[in-house]
């Protein structure tokens, strides 16, 4: 470790109360995507004591209201633009022992919020900035949990928002269009009697949101189960074809289909005429997601037609599949090892993770690395969650976000401009990658039914 480092770690320390104020706060206030209000509200009144001017999300002209916002580190001298991300979403889990209103922050989001605070408090302490060049954007964003479909629609349609992700809005917006790279950390549970600190994998799974809607018709369940038609077997049927195809997604695509039943609308002694599901399709590339969602709503499709029933099929963009730059991975990975030594950092330049998100999306278009910060016991997404480790979740990860920071725009930020030179971007602009999601879009009535019972189906883009 040099001076150097050894002055950013003071710059962190200094904001230690500052940092586990904000993650208590935030975990005992958890809000899921698009509600995150009392973070939003807590964190704004923090960056403006700060000094901090803010563009907050919501307030972007043409633009529906939001949580989150960005602010901007400026230099002084010309240069490359660093973004780093904050999320702010927690997730329904009714039964973590912690949960308020049935939602708790087990993704620890809250805990990339406070360190993202930390770094914002550490960027303002003397002699911070000194040496680098270019901007660094710190974005408080919300809604990386792609949950509540329905909601999230509701919203879409009032125009509130237009994308499902909120790093996928945040770009829609505009705030990515003058970043040149990103970072981002998660927290992570290193597993039981694992050394490590830091964590970081090639990429992750893109993945697609559908709403499925099964349509049949009421009837008495006892007395004329023959008059009506059920929406309820008609989805088990189309969820039964579904599994029946696993066999035929390939391994070299990693597709995944793991439907919730949101069940029905209606007393036992009726036969349902609705029965929702909501699901992602995940995979390696969009291609292949779009390849395998075909089949699967074909599937969807044919139990409907062969219970007489209809279905609705409803798909969105959602997360583009993440790819890690290797020589960006590289500097993420000597830095590390810098503050905590090779032995507590692993690397893994070939690991694919089956999970998603939006932070996938960014790295269409520019490099990006999320990696993670053990400190967590217990399962993400799990009624286990705990931080256990503040010092491992926390203050290392605003240390180590510190020294990729200095190591990307120090020194004329030559190795900043050096991945970005050298990064062959999925697609060639921000227009260019909105132009190829929005071809995920669908929105079918599947099955139409004509006076004679004959049937039309019509379940793809054209
Ligand atoms: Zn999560
Ligand atoms: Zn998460």
């Amino acid at each position: 470790m040099n001076e150097r480092q050894e002055q950013l770690i003071r710059n962190v320390d200094k904001n230690k109360q500052l940092i586990l104020d904000a993650e208590q706060y935030i975990w005992k206030h958890p809000q899921t995507g698009y509600t995150e209000w009392d973070a939003h509200n807590y964190l704004v009144e923090k960056y403006e004591a700060l000094g901090y001017k803010l563009v907050l999300a919501g307030k972007i002209p043409g633009f529906g209201d939001i949580p989150g916002f960005y602010t901007d580190v400026d230099t002084g001298r010309p240069g490359p633009t660093l973004a780093i991300f904050g999320e702010l979403d927690a997730l329904d889990i009714a039964n973590h022992p912690e949960s308020v209103n049935g939602m708790t922050h087990c993704c620890g989001h809250h805990a990339q919020s406070a360190v993202l605070l930390g770094l914002a408090a550490a960027f303002k302490e003397p002699g911070a900035l000194d040496g680098l060049c270019g901007k660094i954007r710190l974005i408080a964003v919300p809604a990386e949990e792609m949950i509540q479909l329905t909601f999230r629609e509701e919203l879409r349609k009032k125009g509130v928002i237009n994308y499902m992700g909120g790093k996928v809005e945040f770009m829609y917006r505009g705030i990515l269009d003058d970043v040149d790279l990103a970072i981002m950390v998660h927290g992570t549970s290193a597993g039981e009697g694992e050394p490590y600190d830091f964590i970081c994998g090639f990429g992750n799974n893109g993945c697609m949101p559908k709403t499925i809607r099964f349509k049949g018709k009421s009837a008495h369940a006892g007395a004329a189960p023959h008059m009506g038609i059920n929406a309820q077997y008609a989805a088990m049927l189309g969820l039964q074809a579904v599994n029946d195809l696993r066999e035929t997604f390939q391994e070299k695509d990693t597709i995944r289909f793991h439907p919730i039943m949101l069940g029905v609308n209606c007393a036992v002694n009726i036969i349902p005429d609705e029965f929702r599901i909501e699901s992602y399709v995940r995979g390696k590339t969009n291609e292949a997601i779009k390849r395998e969602n075909i089949k699967v709503n074909r599937a969807l499709t044919g139990a409907a037609l062969a219970m007489g029933a209809g279905v609705e099929l409803v798909d969105r963009p959602g997360y583009s599949p993440e790819t890690h730059d290797p020589d960006f991975m590289k500097l993420v990975q000597k830095c590390c090892e810098d503050l905590v030594g090779a032995d507590r950092v692993h690397f893994d330049y070939n690991q694919w993770s089956t999970g998603s998100s939006d932070f996938g999306d960014i790295t269409c278009v520019m490099p990006g690395i999320q990696f993670n910060a053990a400190g967590i016991t217990g399962t993400l997404h799990g009624i286990d969650f705990h931080v256990a480790d503040t010092d491992r979740l926390l203050m290392n990860s605003a240390k180590a976000q510190l020294f990729v920071t200095d190591a990307l725009l120090g020194n004329d930020a030559a190795a900043a401009k050096e991945i970005i030179a050298n990064y062959k971007p999925q697609y060639a602009s921000i227009k260019e990658y909105f132009a190829a999601i929005d071809d995920f879009i669908l929105d079918k009535d599947a099955v139409v039914y004509d006076e004679d019972g004959n049937a039309t189906v019509d379940f793809k883009n054209a």
